[in-house]
């Protein structure tokens, strides 16, 4: 009963104090079964993994740090998200408070411009836009949603140490005594979606492979600052003299962020609002675009590009979203492989319901087959990315946009040319990211198909170097 006196106490209908429904709910359920699981971190993955596991009968915690800053990077979402909102339910309060996103655009700093919107059947049964999402109101849509469906959450800023009695991980007793929830016992099993913080990989010493740029990002909110957009709503991404930069439209703003080797933005000046405002003024697509502009928030920095950590499970753990893993954020494809890797486990794990956490064996092995997947997820954003990157994009759009002009009288080059754009949208919008069709024709495409063009390297991102 000492445990009870932890939970906060309510005015009763008479003027004394008792305790809330919810906390004597809360309460009796922990005392009879415990947890089934805990999950640390209320991101997107958390929080969708959450509401799948509660809808499947799981009793679940989440520990929340209520860390919700202003200003977080991963606004514009892929289609595919849609099809996960859906699944939750939450489409139509998603659509009150962002901007509908009809496609992507790429501009070179040569001029060229690749419009990638997604047409009507191209991506199939998934809908053809996205949004760019306000991401504080975003995530805290998601935590509301996993509450609804039964998801308790503490606020928490969980810790782990090594193990016993089988588990490689648990919670530590301090975090333990912090919630009475839990009533002093381990649940059967812990998740880390802790973002970068990587708790768990961190706490065991996983080693990770990360990618070989060595790129800082620099972003903020401003009002009148021109997107390019050619449909309104359209994400606009630039390959600039010194990196790459995204121009995402939100309701009543726009958020302007660049991408560029370290060694590049220091010479920019020492703070992140100098190197920003610096690095906008000497590009010129941006200094154009941004003459009037006003920002309206501080500026954040982000570093640290890909990632994939050795191990995402063990005996009692598992890793989701980017504490697994992420991916530069060129296509914007982290939340959808958050949220996405938060389905695959529903789908290929859990759906065997509460038991299933009591079979080592059978749960380590279903782990095993998700974690493969989630790693052939990234190896295909990372190859699409590096198209992008290494020029070869623009080079086979200018290869096409060459053949239909010279043999426009011919049917051919041009419906070449639409199979290619339709392949390309369909892998950019996360619909076929993994076809092997689609990688294999890129690939043949890029090395066959490409004549009388500017050599790859003249579209290419450059790295560590200034113009
Ligand atoms: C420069 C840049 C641009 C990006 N742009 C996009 C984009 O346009 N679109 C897109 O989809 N993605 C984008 N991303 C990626 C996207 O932001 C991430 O992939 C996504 O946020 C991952 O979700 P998550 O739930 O795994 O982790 P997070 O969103 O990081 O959530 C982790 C949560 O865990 C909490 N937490 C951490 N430690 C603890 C603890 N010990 N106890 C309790 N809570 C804890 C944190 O406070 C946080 O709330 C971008 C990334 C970068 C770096």
């Amino acid at each position: 009963m000492e445990k009870l006196a932890k939970f906060p106490l309510t005015e009763g209908p008479e003027g004394d104090f008792a305790f809330s429904e919810s906390a004597i709910r809360v309460y009796l359920r922990a005392v009879n079964d415990g947890f089934d699981v805990a999950i640390v971190g209320a991101g997107p993955a958390g929080c969708t993994l959450g509401a799948l596991l509660a809808q499947r009968g799981f009793r679940v915690m989440c520990f929340d740090d209520e860390k919700r800053p202003e200003l977080l990077v991963g606004e514009s979402l892929l289609p595919t998200v849609v099809d996960l909102m859906r699944r939750l339910g939450i489409e139509e309060r998603v659509k009150a408070f962002s901007q509908f996103k009809p496609g992507v655009a790429f501009m070179h700093r040569d001029g060229q411009r690749l419009d990638f919107l997604f047409p009507d059947g191209v991506l199939g049964k998934t809908p053809n836009y996205a949004y760019n999402i306000p991401r504080p109101e975003y995530d805290n849509l998601l935590l509301e949603r996993a509450k609804e469906l039964g998801v308790e959450f503490v606020k928490c800023r969980a810790e782990v140490e090594p193990g016993t009695g089988g588990r490689e991980l648990q919670l530590t007793a301090a975090t333990l005594e912090a919630v009475p929830q839990l009533v002093g016992r381990q649940p059967k099993l812990l998740v880390d979606s802790t973002g970068r913080t990587r708790l768990f990989a961190k706490a065991l010493g996983l080693t990770a492979e990360r990618g070989n740029r060595n790129d800082v990002a620099y972003f903020a909110h401003y009002e009148d600052f021109d997107a390019q957009s050619k449909v309104e709503g359209q994400v606009v991404l630039s390959i600039l003299d010194q990196g790459w930069s995204w121009r995402i439209p939100l309701p009543g703003r726009v958020s302007v962020g660049v991408v560029l080797d370290h060694s590049v933005a220091k010479r920019h000046g020492s703070t992140a609002e100098e190197r920003l405002e610096a690095i906008i003024e000497s590009e010129p697509i941006l200094a154009a675009a941004g003459k009037g502009r006003r920002r309206i928030t501080e500026v954040k920095t982000y570093t640290n590009y890909q990632l994939i950590s050795e191990r995402g499970h063990g005996p009692g753990w598992l890793a989701a979203g980017d504490s697994f893993g992420f991916v530069d954020p060129m296509l914007s494809p982290g939340l959808f492989m958050a949220m996405h890797m938060a389905e695959l486990l529903d789908r290929r794990v859990f759906r065997y319901g509460p038991g299933i956490l009591d079979q080592a064996d059978r749960m380590s092995d279903l782990l095993g087959r998700v974690q493969a997947e989630m790693m052939d997820w990234h190896r295909a954003w990372g190859e699409i990315i590096e198209y992008f990157y290494d020029g070869r994009m623009f080079s086979m759009y200018e290869a096409g946009s060459n053949l239909s002009r010279v043999y426009k009288k011919w049917a051919f080059p041009a419906m070449m040319e639409r199979h290619l754009s339709r392949q390309i949208t369909r892998m950019v919008s996360g619909v076929a990211t993994r076809s092997r069709y689609g990688r294999g024709l890129l690939a043949y495409s890029s090395k066959h198909l490409v004549w009388d063009t500017k050599p790859p390297e003249h579209y290419a991102v450059r790295a560590g170097q200034a113009v």
